[in-house]
């Protein structure tokens, strides 16, 4: 029966496979996506109940409210927020909203393997920031200084190169709207629902305890992506 249970579990890790392709080709109607790990195996950085409401509560109004407000016509995801300008700011804020938090599930995990930064991502790093500490400090520094609610990113730029930025709200960089645009690899919420539970009004702390469960393999994977799109 184990034996039985562990091969469905294998079939289904396989169903949901994290890519840029497929967070970007989803057309109406979304759904939540399921988490790949449980809720309180993030705790050393991010409590269960964080973790439950953000994804249970948060992620799960802007479906809902994503498959209320976005045209019913076969458009992705990925082409809605490229025009999003032309549509209402609840199209923006939702189907922003779902993306988003969908592409930031992926970049936290429990498991150690994944939390190892691979070879390729910290070269590209380096030649990019000079080392990955400066890297992490001038994410943390975007972060903690972004006003009010929004993100801040890592992203692959128009000249392919690794950018950090951060946008307000549920705006992100594949957005017509944004300032500056490019293709996200790495992206962390700073809204306050985020980490209020457990930092309270700590972001800067926040943002440093996230590298403990920060999955970097990932990270390697969509910037592979990135540069391939
Ligand atoms: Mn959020």
């Amino acid at each position: 029966m184990k034996f039985i249970l562990s091969l469905i579990l294998i079939a289904g890790s396989f169903g949901h496979a994290a890519t840029l392709k497929s967070l970007n080709g989803e057309k109406f109607p979304i759904k939540l996506p399921k988490l790949e790990y449980v809720t309180d195996s993030l705790a050393i950085a991010i409590d269960k109940e964080t973790m439950e409401i953000h994804h249970g509560k948060h992620h799960k109004a802007y479906v809902d409210n994503a498959n209320k407000v976005m045209p019913k016509e076969k458009k992705s995801v990925l082409e809605i927020l490229k025009t999003v300008s032309q549509y209402p700011a609840a199209v923006k804020n939702n189907v922003g909203g779902h993306w988003n938090h969908a592409f930031f599930w992926k970049l936290l995990t429990p498991d150690t393997k994944n939390q190892m930064m691979p070879e390729r991502l910290q070269k590209e790093i380096e030649s990019a920031f000079g080392s990955v500490d400066a890297f992490k400090a001038e994410i943390e520094k975007q972060g903690a200084s972004r006003f009010g609610s929004g993100w801040v990113w890592v992203i692959r730029n128009a000249e392919k190169k690794l950018e950090i930025t951060a946008t307000e709200y549920q705006d992100n960089p594949l957005m017509d709207t944004a300032t500056v645009k490019g293709i996200p690899v790495l992206g962390i919420d700073v809204w306050e629902h985020a980490y209020y539970l457990k930092y309270q009004n700590k972001r800067a702390d926040y943002l440093k305890g996230i590298w403990s469960v920060f999955n970097w393999k990932q990270v390697n994977d969509f910037d592979i992506e990135a540069l391939k799109m």
